[in-house]
């Protein structure tokens, strides 16, 4: 069972917006906002005044826009336009995000076909060499600028490597590159912070924030304590509770030896719901408040938990853990399977029960 707190999300963004003063906060909602469902999402976010929303692909790009018809609303497409998607774009009403100078050209020549000015976003690579234009593109583009001609260029962005290590200077060295880029850019507004770039400071902010993470409940600071809440919780069922002895084994492989008289309980959740099999033998889960180790490999559906702790009317059939949640937060969850928060999250699987509390209005 999957419960998404929409009023969580919607304080998170709160606090987010707090911190960014008259900066403009968007939110990144791709990979089905972070797992927790977008088409849920979304809309809460619309009612805290969210009018610009981020994606990564053009069909999670059309699945928002028929969610949120709003012309307010701006959707906007991070991996940019594949020769052939033009007309996409202009029916759904999504703004395309240029990577590079081919990218650019595409949408001035169909801007110049349309007749019309349509918005679209530069991305300029800053130190990450992911995408955007490199600094030799930039030169390029910058010294003619009738290679802009046409679109509605709102904002140039830049995307930062390690916002959540606010000590390491890779940041203000980005920060620089992003402010010379935007000097010879005039016309364009800025987008610069993620969730981490939001808590480096109004240096980072410019005109539009687009943080992700810190709206689901990740903690956007690095080591400081985490100032958002939890959005998530993940709850799974006690199936059986057997006894156990020396000399028996638990799981997949036997890789859990039983070296006391004890209690297991099987659990209903497992790697097919994005219960990350990387954390077996390392993760945690909670019934009521009493933390409780994950022991032998974590299978497809299942989980097998030491339950030899608590008294036996607590771990009936029926019942249920939280394996995700204010006990075990994303980053709890990702550092036990040696990931992140993010991969955590955008795992979780189709095949929990969702309940979202509030229900989600129709925006
Ligand atoms: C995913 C993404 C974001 C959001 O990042 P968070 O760390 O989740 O806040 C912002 N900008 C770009 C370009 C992204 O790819």
């Amino acid at each position: 069972m999957l419960h998404v707190n929409l009023s969580a999300v919607a304080e998170n963004y709160r606090l987010l917006k707090s911190k960014l003063g008259s900066t403009q906060c968007g939110a990144a909602v791709k990979a089905d906002a972070y797992g927790l469902g977008m088409t849920a999402v979304a809309p809460a976010l619309v009612a805290e005044g969210c009018r610009a929303f981020f994606v990564a692909t053009i069909d999670e790009g059309i699945e928002l826009r028929n969610r949120l018809p709003s012309e307010e609303i701006a959707i906007i497409v991070f991996g940019g336009i594949l020769a052939g998607t033009e007309d996409t774009f202009v029916e759904h009403r999504l703004t395309p995000v240029a990577n590079d100078p081919g990218q650019i050209d595409l949408w001035r020549t169909h801007c110049h076909r349309l007749g019309q000015s349509l918005d679209a976003m530069l991305h300029v690579d800053t130190g990450m060499n992911r995408l955007g234009l490199s600094p030799s593109d930039l030169d390029r583009v910058a010294a003619a600028p009738e290679v802009f001609e046409g679109p509605n260029w709102t904002h140039v962005i830049s995307h930062l490597a390690c916002a959540d290590e606010p000590q390491n200077p890779a940041n203000e060295a980005q920060l620089a590159r992003f402010e010379q880029a935007k000097a010879r850019l005039p016309e364009m507004k800025g987008s610069f912070a993620n969730s981490g770039g939001v808590f480096l400071g109004p240096r980072y902010h410019f005109d539009l924030a687009r943080p992700g993470i810190a709206l689901y409940g990740g903690n956007p600071t690095g080591s400081a304590a985490n100032p958002m809440r939890q959005t998530v919780r993940v709850l799974g069922r006690i199936l059986q509770v057997r006894d156990v002895t020396p000399g028996m084994t638990v799981g997949y492989g036997g890789t859990h030896e039983v070296t006391r008289p004890g209690r297991v309980a099987t659990v209903a959740a497992g790697y097919a719901d994005g219960y990350l099999r990387s954390g077996s033998g390392t993760a945690h889960v909670y019934l009521g408040q009493t933390r409780l180790p994950v022991i032998g490999r974590i299978s497809m559906d299942v989980i097998t938990v030491d339950v030899t702790s608590v008294p036996p009317e607590d771990t009936r059939p029926g019942k249920f853990m939280e394996l995700l949640g204010d006990q075990v937060t994303p980053d709890d969850a990702g550092d036990a399977a040696g990931t992140i928060s993010y991969e955590f999250l955008t795992s979780l699987g189709r095949r929990y029960h969702r309940i979202y509390a509030p229900p989600s209005k129709t925006a």
